[in-house]
């Protein structure tokens, strides 16, 4: 692109786009530098209009697991296109590749999986598993199990509901969310939630009585259901403390709670196995996931429901007529098509065990680089997600004053050196999420230029 073409885009951009999560007036003003116009990508690298190359050390955000620019994918876009671009799936309609889409899907699920319905968004698919809660105990008769309860600092999309699940308030603020009827447990973090000696299996001890306190509080025959990322995702990169989910999967089972894995992230290899659940031996009754299911080469998500969930559904169809849910674009037949294209390279190449082994490696180097230095209090992750939290003192675990903004600059002195990594919402927090294609040799490069990013910040302060 030439420097006219970038200032003409520049400034269409800056007047006439609203983008999310940005500073508004910055960016109308160009006070942001902005806009980062990007413009081609492959394997794990992007780059922009001026022809700067970056390491994706986020994979877009969380999703781009197969690498940038695999052609296969764009064929088996391009074919379906040419044959049939859009039909709907209202009324039993269905193509081919959405069959077998679904089949696949069921059987690489954790549990009993029975059904997938599908959307576009990790978003409208929580709005969709939270209208199956209501509807199932609706139809089993249990219409008083409605309440819903997400965690502290989980992150389960933007739309109303799904919005309100979310923990964090940056994402509630000014829009009068959360909506009601939502209840919140507490954070799955020991580095801040424990107490002084208290051991990660007795933090999670304690998280399961609280939960249980706060069910027997509200009225068990009040809660539907559990939402809850296997691994907390955008609200730090959190790994569950030891023996989190037996202990809580024990009291959801006790008072007939159904559980929602939200495997947006997690789902299709990214912490190294199939879905998070499988990790952790988790049985969720309803799955979501978007994000890898397609690495991001076009919108699709899925609710992966469960044995028990959808045959309450399919009983009562007598008596109530048809599921009366769905989208114009469920089952779009180019999502479609970009799922069973990246999911046959997903299996062909191996890349879940291959993500399990590369992952090993991101966090023996990130723990060998980064635990102990003067300003990190956390080095932590799972697979390919990987997260380094900084602290004032780690001694005495105070945090960065927020206004010295560390995270956010650690993350632009990497960037600087061409590397993508992400400033947390919550937090002075740099996470990783590669493309799971990546290498030995491409996780040391990454851990190499976030170590001097890190030495650049930390003489500054
Ligand atoms: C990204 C994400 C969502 C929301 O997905 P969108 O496609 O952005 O609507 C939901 N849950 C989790 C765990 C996510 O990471």
């Amino acid at each position: 692109m030439t420097t006219s073409d970038i200032d003409s885009i520049a400034m269409m951009d800056r007047s006439t786009v609203m983008h999310p999560f940005t500073h508004l007036k910055n960016h109308a003003s160009g006070k942001d530098d902005g806009p980062i116009i990007i413009d081609g990508g492959r394997g794990i690298r992007i780059t922009d209009a001026a022809g700067r190359k970056y390491i994706d050390g986020f994979a877009g955000l969380y999703c781009v697991n197969i690498g940038y620019g695999r052609t296969e994918v764009a064929q088996a876009i391009a074919d379906q296109a040419r044959k049939l671009a859009y039909y709907h799936c209202y009324a039993g309609h269905t193509t081919e590749g959405l069959a077998r889409l679904s089949d696949r899907l069921v059987r690489m699920a954790p549990g009993r999986m029975s059904k997938v319905f599908y959307g576009l968004s990790g978003s409208d698919a929580n709005e969709t598993n939270i209208k199956l809660v209501w509807y199932y105990h609706n139809l089993i008769g249990k219409p008083k199990k409605k309440k819903i309860i997400a965690r502290e600092r989980g992150y389960h999309g933007c739309s109303i509901v799904s919005g309100s699940l979310t923990g964090l308030s940056f994402y509630h603020d000014y829009m009068d969310l959360p909506v009601s009827g939502i209840l919140r447990a507490g954070v799955p973090h020991h580095y801040w939630g424990g107490r002084p000696g208290e051991s990660e299996e007795a933090f999670s001890e304690r998280r399961a009585a609280e939960l249980e306190a706060m069910i027997l509080r509200e009225g068990p025959d009040t809660i539907g259901a559990f939402i809850a990322e296997p691994v907390l995702g955008t609200g730090g990169i959190t790994p569950p403390p030891s023996g989190y989910w037996d202990k809580i999967q024990a009291v959801l089972r006790k008072h007939e709670i159904l559980l929602i894995a939200d495997e947006v992230i997690t789902g299709f290899g990214r912490i190294g196995t199939p879905f998070g659940s499988h990790l952790y031996g988790m049985e969720p009754d309803l799955i979501t996931s978007a994000k890898g299911l397609t690495a991001a080469y076009a919108p699709l998500s899925a609710c992966i429901i469960s044995e028990k969930v959808y045959a309450a559904m399919e009983q009562a169809s007598d008596r109530i007529g048809a599921f009366s849910h769905g989208y114009t674009y469920s089952g779009h037949p180019l999502g479609v098509a970009a799922a069973n294209a990246v999911l046959d390279i997903v299996e062909r190449d191996g890349l879940i065990h291959y993500a399990a082994e590369t992952g090993a490696y991101l966090q023996q180097q990130m723990q060998q680089a980064f635990s102990g230095l003067p300003i990190v209090g956390e080095v932590r992750g799972v697979g390919m997600l990987a997260a380094i939290e900084f602290v004032a003192d780690p001694a005495k675990k105070l945090r960065f004053d927020a206004a010295l903004g560390v995270g956010a600059r650690i993350s632009a002195a990497v960037r600087k050196r061409g590397l993508i990594a992400r400033a947390m919402p919550h937090g002075d927090i740099l996470g990783f999420a590669p493309p799971l294609i990546a290498t030995r040799e491409d996780i040391d490069e990454i851990v190499a230029i976030t170590k001097e990013g890190i030495a650049e910040v930390m003489e500054q302060l």
